[in-house]
């Protein structure tokens, strides 16, 4: 399994950085972890054609972690016409809002229609998913007051990853890091403690104690607070283009 980190910014693009979006390839299948508003321009920086994406996993309905699929939509309309189903899959009310998305961004064009098959599955968190051959697990993460954020596990050719999305730390994350290949989870501030994002000391406690059952943890999603601090920071953080073999 290959993880590419096209995105390793929070919202605000701190130090520059993209939006949320993985690139997942293992067992012949491609697939997205999120779509931040730049994760197209990700895919072309990195030279991973849009093509080799076969669904997408939205953990939640934020811009910078769903934003970038109406410039997707228009990649497959206009520059590299899609003819296979593109399946989305993500948290309740997802159809909707991506749909108002589009037509907001794109009014004309979404009237139209799609160009091509689009199935979007809105997931029950801890009900297992396949898609493609790989087993998605969703599970609810505090983030947002009402609306549901998630975390997905996705297990394919025999590789384990758990990816948090947005979320404040909690006990879960550690049990749910347990047997698993790769952890990326966000980090997005250092002083600032909240209960709807991690900060940096509440993650590396836990890493310290050996509570992660993870063989390789990764931070993303960082904040400018995390970067400002990056050189008191021990645990590995993604970067804009890093590559993980898993
Ligand atoms: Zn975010
Ligand atoms: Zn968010």
């Amino acid at each position: 399994m290959r993880v590419i980190v096209l995105g390793a910014g929070d919202a605000f693009c701190s130090g520059g950085r993209r939006h949320s979006g993985y690139f997942v390839e293992a067992g012949g299948v491609g697939f997205l972890l999120d779509c931040g508003a730049t994760t197209l321009q990700g895919l072309k920086a990195l030279g991973i054609a849009a093509e080799r994406i076969d669904f997408i996993a939205i953990s939640h309905l934020h811009g910078d972690h769903f934003g970038g699929l109406p410039f997707l939509f228009l990649e497959y309309t206009y520059e590299k016409l899609r003819t296979k189903p593109l399946v989305i899959i993500g948290p309740p009310g997802l159809e909707q809002r991506v749909r108002n998305l589009y037509s907001t961004m794109y009014r004309e064009l979404a009237a139209r229609g799609m160009a091509f098959p689009l199935h979007f599955f809105e997931v029950t968190p801890g009900k297992e998913k396949m898609s493609h051959g790989v087993t998605l697990l969703p599970f609810r993460v505090p983030h947002q007051e009402k609306d549901i954020s998630l975390g997905y596990r996705a297990a394919v050719d025999g590789k384990t990853i758990l990816y948090s999305g947005d979320c404040g730390w909690n006990d879960d994350l550690v049990a749910r890091s347990r047997g698993t290949d790769l952890f990326i989870c966000e980090c997005c501030y250092f002083a600032t403690s909240t209960n709807f994002h991690v900060s940096y000391p509440q993650i590396a406690r836990a890493y310290q104690q050996g509570q992660l059952g993870c063989k390789r943890l990764v931070l993303s999603h960082i904040g400018r607070e995390v970067l400002e601090r990056i050189e008191e920071v021990t645990i590995e953080c993604a970067h804009d283009g890093l590559v993980l073999e898993v």
